[in-house]
């Protein structure tokens, strides 16, 4: 199978490569415009391959889409590009729009062409997986503010209810590829999973910049009372999930993904001082380079996901649990404190590859 990976330079995507690569004969085709949070190397491991392919192109510009198509001839997309940081889109919302909304519009429209124009096997076997959020379902009420607060998750067929623009802006994309299924027949796929964490995560989220802060010493802000829940999914295991999902996965359905790992925010960074003292004794406790900031604007309580469906139809569960990957996830920061460093400044791309961000 020859798969057109989206957003395949990101966090999520390049891991999702390089489990095709690793693990399967499957090609693919790594589409991405290399925004600051798209890294090529984060697909050393994985960019010789004769099995992998890269397209510097924008979703955004149908007719680079349709060249890629073209030249490539996928058997299925995998649509993870996005904007994908929330602060950022409170920030700026424009590019927001630009990339999650209108760029899935033209991809919907280039694939619905390119679907349109395949013929007997090829086209019946034809997906589009949709890689979306948990944040699209919009708060679940916090343990301590309903009775019935603990036992209440997303399912595939909670009403979405977005908060900030990055969440609003994914759920119009959700909302325009299950109407590119309905109306058109397209062969889609939507996934919607929790918060994930890992290597090669671009320092500016919770968990990188916690350990990147930590380590030099410098405060390690935490919004409001840094009582949200979040639930953690390590980003192999959502990795392992989108590959079962595009190949046996039932088109026009959605699966919901996540970790079955409900932690509160401080019990996160907690987790994470406590494993660099043990890592990397400093004099000063990392705890107390802990603060409280004012909160995010809109920001939603509780996110929790029940992932019944994929378990039970796809045979998926995470291999991790919170405890063997934030360990995991720590190691392999402080291992690789020069691709931090060199994803900040953008300098292996400027450098090795003469690319500009
Ligand atoms: P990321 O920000 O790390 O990577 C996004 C990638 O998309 C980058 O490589 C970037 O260069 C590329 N990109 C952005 N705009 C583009 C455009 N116009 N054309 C082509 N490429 C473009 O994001 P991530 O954390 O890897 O998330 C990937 C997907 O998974 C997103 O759709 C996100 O909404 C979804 N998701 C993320 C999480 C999470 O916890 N990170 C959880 C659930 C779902």
């Amino acid at each position: 199978m020859k798969l057109l990976v989206t957003g395949g330079a990101g966090f999520i995507g390049s891991a999702v490569i390089r489990h095709i690569v690793n693990n399967t004969n499957d090609e693919v085709i790594n589409l991405d415009n290399l925004t600051y949070a798209g890294n090529l190397e984060s697909l050393l491991e994985v960019s010789d391959s004769e099995r992998y392919t890269f397209e510097q192109a924008d979703i955004r510009n149908r007719t680079e889409v349709d060249r890629v198509f073209a030249q490539h001839e996928p058997d299925a997309i995998m649509h993870l590009a996005a904007e994908s940081h929330v602060d950022r889109s409170i920030d700026g919302p424009a590019d927001f729009i630009g990339t999650n909304i209108i760029g899935t519009y033209i991809l919907l429209e280039a694939t619905r062409r390119y679907w349109g124009a395949l013929e007997g096997g090829k086209k019946a076997n034809f997906r589009f997986h949709h890689i979306s959020t948990d944040e699209v379902y919009g708060e679940l009420p916090h343990p301590n503010e309903a009775a019935d607060a603990e036992a209440r998750l997303f399912t595939e067929s909670t009403a979405y209810a977005p908060s900030s623009p990055y969440s609003a802006s994914k759920a119009s994309s959700d909302h325009l590829v299950r109407a590119w299924s309905r109306t058109y027949g397209l062969p889609t796929l939507i996934t919607n999973c929790s918060n994930n964490y890992g290597p090669y995560q671009f320092p500016e989220k919770l968990i990188p910049l916690v350990i990147l802060n930590a380590l030099e010493g410098k405060q390690l802000p935490l919004y409001g009372k840094g009582d949200q829940i979040r639930d953690w999914l390590f980003v192999d295991d959502h990795a392992r999930a989108l590959y079962k999902v595009i190949t046996e996965g039932k088109p026009g359905e959605t699966y919901n993904i996540g970790g079955q790992n409900e932690k509160q925010n401080i019990h996160v960074v907690h987790a994470l001082c406590d494993i660099l003292q043990e890592l990397c004794p400093s004099h000063t406790c990392y705890r107390d380079l802990i603060i409280f900031v004012k909160d995010r604007p809109g920001h939603d309580l509780r996110y929790a996901i029940d992932s019944s469906k994929i378990e039970r139809e796809l045979g998926w569960s995470p291999a991790e649990t919170f405890e063997t990957g934030i360990r995991k996830t720590v190691e392999w920061y402080l291992r690789n404190m020069g691709w931090c460093r060199r994803v900040q400044d953008g300098s292996y791309q400027r450098e090795r590859l003469g690319v500009s961000t």
